[in-house]
């Protein structure tokens, strides 16, 4: 048994990480493979799996790497505030990867520390990981991956996982009790309001509400899909709140830092109102995957979520975004004014 990968992971475990395994960088190489066949079959994905290759092939990147050090850490203990339940996905409502005042965060950068006292050169990317994340934490004997796509672990899917690539040939398998999917259970394609979750393990990602509420929206307002997000503004964890695997596994017993002050702010109401300069110093270095120029999006968003969920208090709302100074909003108010018969 390997003494560094022992320490490693018993570190690990002090620092309040749920699990914690390594296994060989060669193990990446089937996925880099299943990667590329799944290219080859949906060519019309090719865009969005071109800025994912980096995570498929980390020896390209990384060519001393020689093992991934792989940890869980279990996120459903924090309390949701009920304005945001639905609107806001709970990875992003909890994100511990930039947020500096977490524990979690500071964990993270203490278990670098300890490595490199080890001797070990690693590496990581807090916000966008370095290696095909969920694939390593199978690999490694963290929990097992879902017809939803989502890795669980006795936490079922609410863990956020955290990867280094290291110098050092290392294998530590982790141990979990995970049972597979009920044979026939099919709740979170038959849920899926985009059908972007067509078949166990299939996602299309250009058609899921995560993607189209985050990085990946550019024109919600010709998005013909967008009539299905239902409750959802920014994410979305239906294919996960659905699940059986999921149940009981929330637990609401702490409050996240500086949640509980940012959810007034974040209401549809409130987004639609926003200024700028508050969007760049409050919002948007939490929620990280739109930029600070992107408040407009958050705004196409909530009138999607504003037409999607009509009520007569969103009225003068609605209209007041037809002189936004973003063309996009505004092509969004009007489209909802014209449907709704708004004036
Ligand atoms: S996150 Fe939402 S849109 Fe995406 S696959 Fe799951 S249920 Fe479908
Ligand atoms: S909803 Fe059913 S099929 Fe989907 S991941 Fe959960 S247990 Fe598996």
């Amino acid at each position: 048994m390997d003494v560094i990968a022992q320490m490693i992971q018993k570190k690990a475990y002090k620092l309040g990480y749920e699990k914690c395994g390594i296994i060989s960088i060669d193990l990446m190489d089937e996925y880099a493979e299943k990667f590329n066949e799944r290219i080859e079959k949906i060519p019309r994905l090719k865009m969005f799996y071109q800025s994912q290759q980096r995570l498929a092939n980390p020896k390209k990147i990384y060519p001393w790497a020689k093992s991934v050090v792989v940890l869980s850490v279990a996120y459903g203990k924090y309390k949701v505030p009920e304005e945001l339940n639905g609107h806001i996905a709970k990875a992003y409502l909890f994100d511990t990867r930039v947020d500096k005042n977490t524990k979690q965060y500071q964990s993270n950068r203490a278990l670098e520390k300890y490595m490199q006292e080890l001797g070990l050169k690693v590496e990581t990317n807090q916000k966008f990981g370095v290696v095909g994340m969920r694939w390593a934490a199978m690999k490694a004997g963290i929990g097992i991956i879902r017809r939803n796509n989502f890795l669980y672990t006795e936490s079922g899917s609410w863990v956020q996982l955290e990867a280094w690539v290291t110098d050092r040939e290392m294998e530590l398998k982790e141990t979990n009790n995970v049972v597979q999917c009920p044979k026939a259970c099919n709740r979170c394609m038959t849920s899926c309001p985009t059908k972007s979750l067509s078949a166990p393990y299939t996602m299309s990602p250009t058609e899921c509400i995560s993607f189209l509420t985050t990085f990946g929206v550019s024109n919600l307002p010709q998005e013909t899909l967008s009539k299905t997000f239902g409750n959802c503004i920014y994410g979305c964890d239906i294919c996960q709140d659905v699940c059986p695997m999921n149940k009981g596994k929330w637990k609401e017993e702490i409050e996240f830092p500086g949640l509980p002050e940012l959810s007034s702010l974040l209401t549809p109401e409130s987004i639609l109102k926003m200024e700028e300069d508050f969007y760049r110093e409050r919002i948007q270095p939490k929620f990280f995957y739109l930029s600070s120029e992107e408040l407009w999006k958050w705004k196409v968003n909530v009138l999607c979520y504003m037409r999607n969920n009509y009520k007569e208090s969103y009225k003068p709302l609605i209209i007041d975004a037809c002189d936004n100074e973003n063309n996009k909003v505004r092509e969004m108010a009007y489209s909802i004014c014209r449907k709704l018969c708004l004036q």
